[in-house]
């Protein structure tokens, strides 16, 4: 006899534990590919300015490439035209965050079939119905904003639709959590008005990377919700500002804003957080100077504490506990966290472990939706909604 000639309840006692658990592994496959999944951070345009490799085939190095995107269910990733710190003092940041969009329209350009340009919310949905992945542009550091607001106008021309205020340092809009010199107490004059700025242009405010101070004053300025686009929570990784504390995680839901947890296991457990503390400590004491052969070397005395994809879910929980299923979503900052992600969320062809994951804790497949793509696309059509009347 058949299985599907019996009732299905029957069925469902006749099944062990393990098919059952397959059963949601097959549901997480279909929901990856049902519906829209946005990653509001990865690292594909300066991991090619570094290493550069061809993302529209398989790629050896790095965590996205476009067949393992679409294993994923990967639809819109927001590549980070990340610039370093340095550019603030050293000057080039406009030049160099051209150049690096200049990357992401050559990517598009050389893959037509597979890649488009997301320039509006309502293009997501159209280029996945075409079956392409949408790149959106997300700009991490507000350096090559360099003062001036016709800039802002410039970048959103270009496709930019979030900015990460700050980056490891302080820069001229604002304070960065990682930087203990805190000269503006927060946002300073100018980014007081790119805030506004940005509202009325259309841009979506980023706080990830700011200190708190400049949190708070932006979700008290701002007339737009706002997002964290790759941060985790401080409840688990206590006394680290890069993440949220409970008390922001409030304030951003107030705001109607989002929070898109970052899957680096520095963010999410505090024993991988406190590794590369005692790492950066064990290296500075070392006198060497190549940090990523110090880091090869440590690791083999030290192994490094991993988290788990549990861990991250746990983060989600977390959230939706706190202040409900509206306000999280996924930041994962592939591409830049180096080899620091959990087993089973190692690059963009694994979102549907997490999916499986969020299945197993009872999460509806609206719910699911909402985490994957729902939350974030409610914030930049109101970020959308804004700008075009004012
Ligand atoms: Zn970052």
């Amino acid at each position: 006899m058949r299985l599907s000639a019996l009732p299905f309840s029957l069925v469902l006692t006749l099944i062990s534990g393990q098919s059952l658990a397959s059963d949601l592994a097959t549901k997480a496959q279909q929901l990856a590919q049902q519906k829209l999944i946005i990653d509001t951070h990865i690292d594909v345009p300066y991991r090619l300015h570094e290493d550069w490799e061809d993302v529209t085939q398989a790629t050896k190095r790095g965590e996205f490439d476009y067949p393992r995107a679409k294993a994923g269910g990967l639809n819109a990733p927001f590549m980070s035209i990340y610039i370093p710190s340095s550019y603030e003092k050293n000057g080039g940041g406009y030049q160099f965050a051209n150049q690096l969009i200049d990357g992401m329209e050559a990517l598009v350009a050389r893959a037509p079939d597979k890649f488009a340009m997301a320039y509006h919310s309502n293009d997501l949905a159209e280029q996945f119905t075409q079956g392409k992945i949408s790149l959106a542009l997300g700009m991490e550091n507000g350096t090559p904003i360099e003062g001036k607001l016709e800039n802002l106008q410039h970048f959103y021309d270009r496709g930019i639709r979030y900015i990460t205020l700050t980056h490891s340092e302080s820069n001229h809009i604002a304070d960065s959590s990682y930087d203990l010199r805190r000269q503006w107490k927060g946002l300073s004059p100018f980014g007081k008005k790119l805030v506004t700025a940005m509202n009325n242009t259309g841009v979506m405010i980023d706080i990830s990377h700011v200190s708190d101070a400049a949190f708070y004053q932006v979700v008290e300025l701002s007339k737009a919700p706002v997002i964290a686009s790759h941060s985790s929570l401080r409840a688990f990784v206590p006394g680290f500002e890069r993440n949220m504390d409970d008390k922001m995680i409030k304030a951003l839901a107030k705001n109607g804003g989002v929070i898109q947890i970052n899957f680096g296991s520095a963010f999410i457990v505090q024993a991988a957080n406190q590794w590369g503390l005692q790492r950066d400590a064990a290296f500075k004491a070392s006198g060497q100077t190549d940090k990523d052969a110090f880091t090869a070397e440590y690791k083999k005395q030290q192994p490094y504490p991993f988290a788990s994809l549990e861990k991250v879910l746990d983060h989600i929980d977390y959230v939706v506990k706190l202040v409900g299923i509206d306000y999280v979503g996924i930041g994962s900052d592939f591409d830049g966290v180096g080899d620091s992600l959990p087993e089973q969320l190692k690059d963009v062809s694994m979102y549907p472990n997490l999916i499986k994951g969020l299945l197993e804790r009872g999460y509806s497949e609206q719910d699911i939706e909402k985490v994957l793509s729902g939350n974030l696309l409610r914030v930049w059509r109101a970020v959308e909604d804004y700008a075009a009347k004012h």
